[in-house]
């Protein structure tokens, strides 16, 4: 089921009489979600991710635009005719039920026509279980599961019902690290297996870089860049998208461009094509330095971090915005960590330049 997102904007009213100031949580967001893909609603607190996720599932009312599943405008269905699964941060079990009566309890508050047979219901309900497997636990309360399996059953709980669309809200938040990586694979399986149209809201980049078939990156209720994870990372439309994505983060230069040389302090670090002089902020990914006796940017060196197949250098050079320059070299590369300078040549498609005013990208061509 393709899900049709058409000029969104919700616009919450102010809370203080004195200041008077709506805010704006979502901003003309206009998306087609391809059927049966994972989308992962990515950006920093208060962007407008679950304003979003919430707008779909029914739960919010938008203030403008459209919502469509499929060629259904489903913009003023309530959330119970949607057809939506939803799944939170806390899980929300009921905790005097067991995990079957909690999977099953969606199906037996459906009304009339639609509400199953005892033994379908039954029979989904141990259909979703196992999908997550958690089939075993099914006489247990929620209290007598881990973390992980509790989160299990709110998601067995949202399939339950066949949903057309299934919208998932930081669902890995209350895990540990080690349970966080287990159960996105599982998520990224079920919704796999299930060909189900996923919406996954998420702060962390890395969580939904590795699940997601695509990303939205949102800022302040407007969309920055919608791709695939990769490609987003590869060509970031700007300065916010581009230190949004990846750890260690990109690292950031004052800079400028002179006679189409493009300089980091005094250092010339690449010769590009057709870009007007101006001032400039430069990015780097850490992958993006390469080791180089006579290498054109020059770094004092802080500090050598071996991390077995890598090595971490940690650096600073004036003209950096943030307090260090971590670049991430191949181990097989000797580092004396005992030199007071390491120099660096840049690989150019690890590198963008911004506009210093609007944080745009500038596009450029290597000579
Ligand atoms: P988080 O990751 O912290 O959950 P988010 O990206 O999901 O953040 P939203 O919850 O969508 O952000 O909120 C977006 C903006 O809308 C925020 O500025 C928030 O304060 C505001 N907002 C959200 N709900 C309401 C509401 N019911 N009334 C007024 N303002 C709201």
């Amino acid at each position: 089921m393709k899900v049709v997102l058409q000029n969104l904007t919700k616009i919450f009213p102010s809370r203080n009489k004195k200041s008077n100031e709506e805010v704006v949580a979502v901003n003309d967001f206009s998306f087609e979600i391809p059927d049966g893909k994972l989308i992962g609603l990515l950006g920093p607190s208060g962007c407008g991710k679950s304003t979003t996720l919430y707008m779909i599932s029914g739960l919010q009312k938008p203030t403008s635009g459209k919502i469509f599943f499929g060629d259904d405008d489903v913009t003023e269905l309530s959330t119970e005719n949607r057809g939506v699964g939803l799944v939170f941060q806390n899980y929300a079990l009921y905790p005097h039920m067991t995990v079957k009566q909690n999977i099953l309890f969606p199906l037996q508050n459906l009304k009339g026509a639609d509400k199953p047979s005892k033994e379908e219901m039954l029979e989904r309900a141990h259909y979703a279980a196992k999908l997550v497997q958690i089939d075993e636990l099914m006489d247990r309360k929620p209290s007598e599961l881990s973390g992980g399996q509790q989160q299990r059953v709110a998601i067995a709980r949202a399939l339950v019902k066949m949903p057309r669309v299934l919208l998932l809200d930081e669902p890995l938040s209350n895990l540990d690290a080690r349970l966080r990586l287990q159960t996105r694979e599982e998520i990224r399986r079920i919704q796999k297996e299930t060909g189900i149209t996923t919406v996954f809201v998420t702060h962390d980049q890395e969580e939904a870089m590795s699940i997601s078939d695509m990303i939205v990156v949102m800022k302040l209720g407007i969309v920055q860049q919608i791709g695939k994870p990769q490609d987003v990372y590869d060509s970031p439309v700007n300065l916010f998208v581009a230190k949004f994505l990846g750890t260690p983060p990109i690292n950031v230069f004052n800079g400028h461009i002179k006679d189409n040389k493009v300089y980091i302090g005094e250092d010339m670090v690449l010769e590009v094509k057709d870009v007007p002089n101006q001032e400039v902020l430069i990015g780097i990914r850490p992958e993006g330095f390469v080791l180089q006796e006579n290498g054109p940017l020059q770094c004092r060196l802080n500090n050598v971090e071996v991390m077995g197949r890598d090595v971490s250098i940690v650096s600073t050079n004036d003209a950096s915005a943030n307090p260090v320059i971590r670049s991430i070299i191949n181990a097989d590369n000797k580092v004396n960590s005992d030199a007071e300078f390491v120099r660096y040549a840049i690989k150019p498609h690890k590198m963008f330049i911004f506009n210093k005013e609007n944080e745009e990208r500038i596009y450029f061509e290597v000579k």
